[in-house]
């Protein structure tokens, strides 16, 4: 049979660039279709900045963000561009539930098995070595140095650019309005009414991967989206030692306190500071519910925490920005074929959820290594798409005439 493509990749953020250059690089002919353009900031890649952390709960994450930071490195040295700055990561504040970012505690026990060299810090050693300030008596902090900040516009940057070097014909402002998974192949519609013919697709849709899967498979993932904001802060030099943190804490008042920083970095705004909120007050299921504008009280808490908790940063947010965070219910990422029970199944590779920007250069290979079947060595149980929960249940269908 012939193919317009080998592979078929449905939506340009970082996890769809990384897969069709990924797959593209292995000489195969790779389409990529983006209905905006790759990028865009209506995506969960949106914004400037995102954790590189390798501090996991579970080791096997943890595992797997090493890997990723391998294949960054790869990238950087392949195209001289710089994407991970080495800032360090600071977890501080109390041992609380499992939260969006895990527990404070757990992965002291995942870096000691990978014999990671980590510091344990008291409150008064996070106060005067970070510049915090007024924190509770009991507050403790782990740091570790590997982690980094991540340039997400040079990360799109980079890849968009090797997807050209190695032929991937991107076609931006197309949208994909439905697939068809037929033996051995698979056909997606465009809302054009054209058809691209492939050997095997895969989407990676971020918060629209239901708007797909849907009235392609007639199932849903069990997402939940986050209209997540933070905002820039302008610092007036008086502390040298700025780390990309988060704290953990219980919620106050009804509200979250789980409160993230990113250090003053050059491909943010210069001489300011980002700071967001771990945590949104307007949360769907809808791509259709997002607001454009970030929700005041989520700006609010964090402008609180920052004029009473940080030195030298003023607590006007400036800049302040909002983007579409995913998340399955048990906070983990999904990569994997469609359900066993589709027909051709196998033909189908989804990627959606989580905090996927540090696994990108590796979850976007593993796209390809499963479009391709391709061995890999990677242990991926933990993304499976049959973990409990991940599948929304279908509607109950209760037949009226029956019920007595
Ligand atoms: C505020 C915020 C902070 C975050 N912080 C971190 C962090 O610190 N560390 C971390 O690792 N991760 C973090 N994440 C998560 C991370 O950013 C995402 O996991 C990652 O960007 C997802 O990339 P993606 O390519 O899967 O999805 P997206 O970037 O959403 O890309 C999906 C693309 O598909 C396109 N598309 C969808 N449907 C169609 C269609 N039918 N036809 C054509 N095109 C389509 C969309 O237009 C979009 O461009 C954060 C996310 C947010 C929002």
């Amino acid at each position: 049979m012939q193919f317009d493509t080998e592979i078929i990749v449905v939506g340009g953020g970082v996890i769809g660039l990384a897969a069709a250059e990924s797959a593209a690089r292995s000489g195969k002919s790779v389409v990529l279709v983006e209905q905006h353009f790759p990028g865009t900031q209506q995506g969960s890649s949106a914004g400037h900045m995102r954790f590189w952390r390798t501090m996991y709960d579970e080791i096997k994450l943890s595992l797997l963000a090493y890997r990723s930071g391998d294949l960054y490195a790869d990238l950087e040295r392949e195209t001289g561009s710089k994407l991970l700055y080495r800032h360090g990561l600071l977890n501080f504040g109390e041992e609380t539930d499992y939260t969006p970012e895990g527990t404070l505690l757990a992965p002291v026990k995942t870096l000691k098995a990978l014999d990671k060299e980590f510091r344990l810090l008291d409150k008064n050693e996070i106060e005067r070595e970070y510049g915090f300030r007024d924190l509770p008596e009991h507050y403790v902090g782990i740091y570790q140095a590997d982690n980094a900040v991540t340039d997400v516009k040079m990360t799109i940057q980079v890849l968009a650019g090797l997807c050209s070097q190695n032929h991937v014909q991107i076609l931006p402002r197309r949208r994909v309005i439905r697939i068809d998974s037929l033996p051995g192949s698979v056909a997606a519609i465009l809302s054009d009414g054209s058809r691209i013919t492939a050997r095997k697709a895969i989407l990676a849709l971020g918060p629209y991967t239901n708007e797909l899967l849907r009235p392609s498979f007639g199932f849903e993932l069990n997402l939940h989206m986050w209209d997540m904001c933070s905002a820039y802060y302008r610092i007036d030099g008086t502390i040298e030692n700025y780390a990309m943190w988060y704290q953990f804490e219980r919620p106050k008042n009804g509200y979250s306190n789980l409160f993230y920083g990113y250090p003053p970095v050059n491909f943010g705004r210069p001489g300011f500071v980002n700071i967001g909120l771990g945590w949104a007050s307007h949360t769907f299921s809808r791509v259709s519910q997002s607001q454009c504008a970030p929700p005041r009280i989520d700006l609010e808490i964090v402008r609180d925490f920052v004029r009473d908790h940080m030195c030298g940063v003023d607590s006007t947010p400036i800049d302040a920005s909002r983007a579409i965070a995913v998340h399955l219910p048990d906070n983990g990422c999904l990569l994997d074929y469609l359900p066993e029970n589709i027909s051709g199944h196998q033909n189908v590779v989804v990627c959606a959820a989580g905090w996927a920007f540090k696994f990108a250069p590796l979850f976007g290979r593993l796209c390809a290594d499963l479009a391709l079947e391709r061995e890999f060595e990677e242990d991926i149980e933990s993304l499976s798409i049959s973990r409990p929960n991940r599948i929304s249940a279908p509607p109950l269908q209760v037949d009226l005439a029956n019920v007595s």
